[in-house]
């Protein structure tokens, strides 16, 4: 009996150990353009992080909170602050005494990883990180019913350090001895030089020269990924921030200014695609230049808010439950893959499943056109109104609306935003789920869902 359940451990074991490693790095109140303007010379390894890793200097933070510890909470569970899906904690204050689960469990990114037996830690530089190690702990933290139980306490070590220059060394001790599997490393200088001496991007200011401290502790991060043989090699580095910062106001709590949600986001380390630009590599979230989408726009931006999801792609673990930033983890760190990589030799317009559509339309719907047929996936009209699927970051697949009033002859193309707007959106695990209202339809149309198939570039 005891070497039956020594051989199940064994295996258990296995099943993770080649999964890799992911480290989140969060440099609280860093600006995207206090990299750009400081230039390869001062920061050589945020500029490895360039020229090695998928990037954008345009992502977002939350839309209605520019502040550590709601920013943090959407980083850990994968939700905005506000709304449904929202995690709720729009403070940022607390501790141990936060509570994050008032109206039911928020589950977390260290959740995933650890209940599918990965080792999970957190190193922070602010006492008010106590909150996710509380909220996450042996009392509070959900059953694990993933597999086998490894308890309810998702964070295996949370440190609280005073400050970033006493906390860097402890992590280059801790980390070739733990193996963290996952870990996050929340740094607080910035934060506190731009509290103190404002967010100045003039490449003198005391701002702009904790950046280049900032850029040395990054050396060492990287330094332990490479010297070690336990990260070397597997280990991905995801690098964001909580928000920005604006000259002139020493702060950057309203969510309304450019300099707060306008944020960094990095990732680096196996199968990220060297020297992309994030928003190239993913046509289905958008650049937003200059604005502030909602949560709910059709077009998503890059959040900080999607690193817990990411991290755990990478892992190859499937997203928090609950969540809704990246949560149908279809945030790319590579090219995607096309119809002719996934099903190499099949007929676009064959039909390889029977059901009466085409290969590619299967695969348009974010289906598997070689799997038996799911229904799920089909147009749903309603008076007025159709539920349609589209593959995620699809670049080979284009798509439009058709309307004819027989049925048969002529179908006339359906204009987007003219003769039909896109008003809702849901991500599953295959893709997008459109809600498309037709507002001008006469009594009897028949609407048909098209997809061609592209040149992927
Ligand atoms: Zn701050």
């Amino acid at each position: 009996m005891a070497g039956f359940v020594n051989l199940i451990l064994l295996l258990a074991c296995q099943i993770f150990v080649t999964e890799g490693k992911v480290i989140v790095v969060s440099i609280d109140g860093l600006r995207p353009d206090a990299i750009t303007a400081h230039g390869p010379e001062k920061l050589p390894n945020f500029y490895r992080l360039r020229a090695e890793g998928a990037f954008t200097d345009n992502a977002r933070t939350d839309f209605d909170y520019s502040e550590t510890l709601p920013n943090h909470a959407s980083m850990i569970t994968g939700r905005p602050v506000l709304g449904g899906c929202g995690h709720g904690l729009n403070v940022n204050f607390g501790g141990a005494n936060t509570k994050l689960h008032g109206k039911g469990y928020i589950a977390s990114m260290f959740d995933v990883a650890h209940d599918h037996g990965l080792s999970t830690s957190l190193y922070a530089t602010k006492g008010k990180f106590s909150a996710f190690s509380a909220n996450y702990d042996a009392g509070q933290g959900a059953p694990d019913l993933t597999g086998l139980d490894h308890g309810r306490d998702k964070l295996d070590f949370y440190y609280n350090g005073a400050s970033d220059v006493i906390m860097i060394p402890i992590i280059e001790e801790d980390f070739p001895r733990h193996r963290w599997d996952f870990s996050m490393i929340h740094l607080r200088t910035l934060d506190s030089v731009g509290h103190t001496r404002d967010w100045d991007l003039d490449l003198e200011s005391d701002y702009m020269n904790a950046v280049v401290t900032i850029d040395g502790y990054l050396g060492k991060i990287f330094d332990l990924i490479e010297l070690s043989p336990d990260f070397a090699g597997e280990t991905n580095l995801i690098v964001t921030t909580d928000h920005g910062g604006t000259k002139g106001t020493y702060t950057h709590t309203v969510p309304e200014i450019p300099t707060n949600y306008t944020i960094p986001f990095y990732v680096w380390g196996p199968g990220v695609k060297a020297g992309a630009d994030l928003y190239e590599l993913n046509p289905d979230f958008k650049d937003p230049g200059t604005s502030r989408p909602l949560h709910d726009a059709l077009n998503q931006p890059i959040r900080n808010g999607m690193v817990g999801n990411l991290a755990l792609d990478l892992l190859r673990l499937p997203a928090i439950p609950g969540s809704c930033l990246n949560a149908a983890q279809g945030l790319r760190v590579s090219d995607s893959p096309v119809f002719d990589d996934l099903h190499p030799g099949l007929d676009p317009t064959g039909d390889a499943n029977g059901n009466g559509y085409s290969n590619f339309f299967d695969y348009a719907l974010g289906a598997n056109p070689e799997a038996p047929h799911d229904f799920k996936l089909m147009p749903q009209m309603t008076r007025g109104r159709i539920k349609i699927f589209r593959r995620l970051n699809a670049p080979d697949v284009g798509m439009g609306l058709e309307m004819s009033l027989n049925g048969k002859s002529p179908w006339y193309p359906l204009i987007e935003g003219f003769t039909y707007r896109i008003t809702a959106l849901e991500e599953t695990t295959l893709g997008r789920q459109l809600d498309v209202k037709i507002p001008f339809v006469s009594e009897k149309a028949f609407i048909r869902q098209t997809f061609i198939k592209k040149e992927a570039l």
